[in-house]
């Protein structure tokens, strides 16, 4: 809620597995509006090394640590969860807060293997100690640093291992792609949250706000290409919520959802406005087809019989058409659609009424 991206590395609660996670805020006029989080589990993010270094760590081990140097991937099992240089007290209380990773606490790596405090040290870092070849590269846009270790022992002269490493570095940038990847996923998720409501898959008022205003643009310029507005709002819905509670609310806001994107056409644009009111968008239509879209998403709506646990319920919808007038903002339209969903809800409700008739349509 910070505004920020944010990573970090914890124990997912329920698969008690470690994890990396990436959360972003959703905005929505400079507001935050929620936040997304996507879990990577560490050993998805081990099994894409293993693919990746199949032929070039032959003899090479590889080790992900995060940002206070524990590892949370390796190649060899026995390392993980431990630290590449000893922790401080304060580091490891932290740990143990953020619940990082199962055990008490964890253990320091064998000698050879161990690193100094790498900190924020953005460069390669080389080393040598007891007959094991170190290299440690961060990882860009994390805060985590890949280790490639080779053994220098026996006759294999310490360049022979340091030529290992070259290759290996390659592969560190693989990895940097990979992230990368990662990255663009988590930003298309955000994406996607951003333009479509998950309860009812319609278009979010967000997106409304990007899209509608070409519309109005457009008939500004030609006289000729006007659109409609329907609006729509499920009648007595808080009984819905109050008598089969909220998650029955739920469930019959989704089916409502489901008819809306089926009665709707190709090229229209279906809306949730907010709470149980919904709104669809005709290019190019004037108010005889909105009339028969609204009218055929009420029929839809009353035949249905929607099954929400033990129950099956049925919901009625009122609608209020009205049509762009040139010249005319997005606020006053909407403003004059809701004037005749009043109108529908004052006459008696599960009916549409349409600007400019005297008679509501009733069913
Ligand atoms: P009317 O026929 O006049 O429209 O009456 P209504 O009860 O539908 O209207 P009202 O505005 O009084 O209540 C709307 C209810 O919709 C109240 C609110 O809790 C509920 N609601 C809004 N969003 C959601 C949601 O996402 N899920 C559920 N379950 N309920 C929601
Ligand atoms: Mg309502
Ligand atoms: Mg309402």
């Amino acid at each position: 809620m910070n505004g920020q991206i944010s990573h970090y590395v914890a124990l997912g609660s329920t698969s008690r597995e470690t994890g990396y996670y990436v959360a972003g805020p959703i905005r929505q006029d400079d507001q935050i509006v929620g936040v997304i989080a996507i879990k990577i589990r560490s050993s998805s993010i081990g099994d894409l090394l293993h693919q990746l270094g199949e032929d070039e760590t032959h003899g090479v081990d590889w080790a992900l640590s995060d940002e206070y140097g524990v590892i949370f991937a390796a190649s060899r099992d026995e390392w993980l969860h431990r630290s590449r240089h000893p922790l401080s007290t304060a580091t490891l209380d932290r740990l143990r807060q953020e619940r990082r990773y199962p055990g008490t606490q964890p253990s320091v790596m064998p000698a050879p293997y161990r690193s100094r405090h790498e900190g924020a040290d953005h460069s390669l870092i080389m080393r040598l100690s007891d007959h094991v070849g170190t290299a440690t590269a961060p990882i860009s846009g994390t805060d985590w640093r890949i280790t490639f270790f080779t053994s220098t022992h026996g006759s294999a002269p310490l360049a022979m291992a340091y030529a290992a490493m070259g290759g290996i570095t390659a592969l560190a940038i693989t990895l940097i792609g990979v992230v990368l990847v990662f990255r663009e996923m988590t930003r298309a998720q955000m994406l996607r949250t951003a333009v479509r409501d998950p309860l009812t898959d319609l278009f979010t008022r967000l997106y409304m706000k990007e899209a509608i205003p070409p519309l109005v643009a457009m008939h500004d310029r030609h006289p000729d290409q006007g659109f409609t507005m329907v609006m729509l709002d499920i009648d007595h819905f808080k009984r819905v919520n109050d008598h089969h509670g909220h998650l029955a609310g739920d469930r019959v806001l989704a089916y409502v959802g489901s008819i809306i994107r089926e009665e709707v056409r190709a090229g229209d644009i279906p809306v949730r406005y907010g709470g149980e009111e919904m709104a669809v968008f005709l290019p190019g239509e004037g108010l005889t087809e909105g009339r028969k879209c609204a009218e055929r998403i009420r029929q839809t709506v009353e035949n249905a019989a929607i099954r929400a646990g033990h129950s099956v319920l049925s919901v009625t919808l009122s609608a209020g058409v009205a049509t762009h007038r040139q010249g005319e903002s997005l606020s006053t339209l909407i403003a004059r659609a809701d004037r005749e969903l009043y109108c529908a809800k004052q006459s008696g409700r599960n009916r549409v009424c349409v600007e400019g008739s005297t008679a509501p349509e009733t069913n």
